[in-house]
């Protein structure tokens, strides 16, 4: 299929922000589309190069594609700065400049879907010395055989940055829609931008199941392709694989014991909140990989979690869904998330760390046992196999700590000594549920104190004065609302250190966002969502000067969470209840 097909969809697709046009834009396109293009097709609709489980990225900076934009355009770098200063958007900068270069030069290629999508993927296998010329080459060469529309795209998607706004339900329905949309008469009704459905129950029967081949396989090309192939029987061929990351389930809040037996029922399991990181642990035979919550491989900084998998998980083939808490070596004391969230990203003297730093390991939850995925089995059912096959390890490995009850008073006492023993307080689950990968559907509720840290977004910085010029010094700070806006709620500068070895520091804070940077006007620069921290506050207030209408007062930095990302922060429903807890 030639990408300027695929274009088409994407100009289409900005042209609305209807979540129903879009699935109905998605949906006629895929249906033409071959067999053979098709898993490539998804992959790029959501501007993707590789599956969402796939660790690999092309990790190529705007400053980066600006040079191959002037390699490609051959227009100077001053005016290409100029044109991203107007915009915003490399995309629409080589949209225009190769546009007007078109216009005197000779036509463009016929560029196609594969071969777009292997020229980015080379982009990730060129390393070492001279790859940042040998990428640009590479990417310039793409820009130079594009129209300015695919330029534009590409450009887009190299960057990580759409601005199509399609989203993983988008896809999903239009999957349905697509291959089974006739026989279920689904019909869009674009002048009311509506729906008509013969059978809505029916109809909910197919997304579900779209949505279950999508929860185990975690990538929508080889759902689409099964559902080409052979229907609704295509899912049941799929397989949950060992060694993919699915989606982690999430946590809904809840304020007090009642309204967490409301929302798990009686009796409920009650288990202790580890303050430390999410950990989903793939054990095939002697092969064990770690994943964070954002799907990041981090096998090779916890060793010592590798040799716990290996020695006391009694079975040979499963995942597991924990949460390994960091501890004081002296006292056995729980440590906050703070003090192990350096070795996420740690690439030397790991042995060291793992020694100094050491984690225990609170195995919650299991989501495939003996090479087979049990999502579909009760929670309570999953425990059990659970405390058949993890052995209790003190400081190294075991269950995390639980009751089963229906009694108010046996959960106060269970929930003091939680805290007592240094967690953030419980975790609520309720007994006769499937696992639910990536969804916050209350099966699991969490309670907690309600002085909470807020995980933000850095959305704005600023250069600092004097000694800290150097320095991106200032951050402005967002939560997230319902429909993935980033909405601003402070600044913050202090909490971060002047030297590295006292924590995290401002020139560590720089060498993260000077990448991102998207616009700089003077000492302000516009930064893409991407840096997540944990931030402590006095006091939430009310506020007209940011866009969540909120304003934390004495905002400071905790830590990086760098097993969040964008998606995962604090959304704008919490800062609301915390506030008005507050007011109580
Ligand atoms: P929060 O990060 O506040 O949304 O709380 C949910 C997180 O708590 C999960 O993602 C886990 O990382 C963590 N957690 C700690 N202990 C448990 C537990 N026993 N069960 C489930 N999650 C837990």
């Amino acid at each position: 299929m030639h990408y300027s097909e695929l274009v088409e969809v994407y100009v289409e697709l900005e042209a609305t922000t209807k979540r129903l046009e879009h699935t109905h834009i998605i949906s006629e396109f895929l249906k033409d589309v071959s067999l053979d293009d098709l898993g490539n097709t998804i992959l790029l609709l959501e501007g993707r190069v590789f599956p969402r489980w796939d660790e690999r990225e092309i990790g190529m900076a705007s400053k980066m594609m600006l040079k191959a934009i002037n390699v490609a355009s051959g227009d100077t770098k001053d005016r290409i700065n100029k044109e991203w200063k107007k915009t915003g958007d490399l995309g629409t900068v080589s949209y225009n400049l190769i546009r007007e270069k078109k216009q005197s030069t000779l036509g463009s290629h016929e560029l196609t879907v594969k071969k777009i999508l292997n020229n980015l993927r080379k982009l990730v296998t060129i390393e070492g010395i001279g790859s940042v010329d040998k990428k640009i080459q590479l990417v310039a060469e793409l820009l130079t055989s594009a129209k300015p529309n695919e330029a534009k795209y590409i450009v887009r998607t190299i960057l990580n940055d759409m601005r199509i706004g399609v989203g993983e339900g988008s896809i999903r329905d239009s999957i349905v829609w697509s291959f089974f949309g006739d026989k279920l008469k689904v019909k869009y009704v674009k002048e009311e931008n509506k729906i008509d459905i013969e059978d809505r129950e029916k109809y909910n029967e197919y997304v579900d199941a779209v949505q279950r081949a999508y929860d185990i396989t975690n990538d929508f090309a080889p759902v689409a392709e099964a559902a080409k192939k052979k229907g609704l029987k295509g899912f049941d061929e799929l397989e949950m694989q060992i060694g993919v990351p699915l989606k982690v389930m999430l946590a809904l809040k809840v304020d007090n014991i009642d309204e967490g037996f409301e929302r798990c029922g009686k009796p409920a399991e009650f288990e202790f909140k580890y303050d430390g990181m999410r950990m989903q642990i793939h054990k095939n035979n002697n092969d064990v990989k770690i994943f964070t919550r954002r799907l990041e491989n981090i096998t090779k900084q916890f060793p010592e979690v590798v040799d716990y998998i290996k020695k006391y998980i009694h079975e040979r083939k499963v995942i597991l869904d924990s949460e390994a808490v960091g501890y004081n070596k002296k006292t056995g004391k729980y440590l906050p998330f703070q003090n192990i969230s350096q070795r996420i990203k740690r690439k030397y003297d790991i042995e060291k760390m793992s020694e100094e730093m050491p984690v225990e390991v609170n195995v919650f939850d299991i989501i495939n046992y003996k090479g087979k995925s049990i999502i579909n089995e009760p929670f309570e059912e999953r425990k059990k196999i659970i405390k058949k096959i993890v052995e209790y390890v003190p400081k190294k490995i075991g269950v995390a700590k639980s009751i089963v009850t229906a009694d108010k008073k046996e959960v106060e006492k269970f929930y003091k000594e939680a805290i007592n023993s240094g967690n953030e307080g419980l975790m609520i689950k309720k007994l006769d549920v499937s696992y639910k990968p990536g969804g916050r559907v209350g099966f699991m509720v969490k309670l907690k104190e309600t002085k909470e840290n807020l995980d933000l977004v850095v959305v704005n910085a600023e250069w600092g004065e004097g000694k800290r010029s150097k320095w991106l010094s200032s951050y402005t700070l967002a939560c997230i609302d319902e429909n993935n806006n980033f909405l601003e709620i402070g600044k913050a500068s202090t909490g971060l250190k002047e030297k590295k070895e006292e924590g995290l520091s401002f020139a560590e804070m720089t060498d993260l966002l000077k990448p991102l940077i998207k616009k700089e006007e003077g000492k302000e620069v516009v930064i893409k969502p991407k840096i997540v921290i944990e931030v402590a506050y006095e006091e939430i207030q009310k506020s007209p000067t940011y866009s969540s209408s909120y304003a934390l007062r004495f905002p400071r930095v905790i830590c990086l969470r760098e097993d969040r990302g964008p998606k995962d922060i604090s959304t704008l429903k919490i800062v609301e209840s915390l506030y008005n807890k507050q007011k109580k």
